[in-house]
């Protein structure tokens, strides 16, 4: 599943689609809140929740791959 994106903290800063190494974001606009436009391209790797400095992105792991997910180290220090 994607990231989801509280449009209540958001800045439309644009950090996360600059780091995302997929087309998650394909086609958003800078100074806007960021489109999930391909859901299906995320790898989970939760860079756009490690950047996001407004904390605005929560991400969905697949149940299956919750099995073998481990959060980032900074993730479990700063808990949303
Ligand atoms: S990094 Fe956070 S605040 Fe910036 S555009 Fe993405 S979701 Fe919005």
């Amino acid at each position: 599943m994607p990231p989801v994106i509280d449009p209540e903290r958001c800045t439309g800063c644009g950090t996360c689609v600059e780091i995302c190494s997929e087309d998650v974001f394909y086609g958003s606009v800078s100074g806007e809140i960021p489109t999930v436009a391909y859901p299906r391209e995320c790898s989970h790797f939760s860079g756009c929740v490690s950047v996001c400095p407004a904390q605005a992105i929560t991400l969905r792991i697949p149940l299956p791959m919750l099995l073998v997910y481990k959060p980032a180290a900074e993730d479990l220090e700063n808990p949303v």
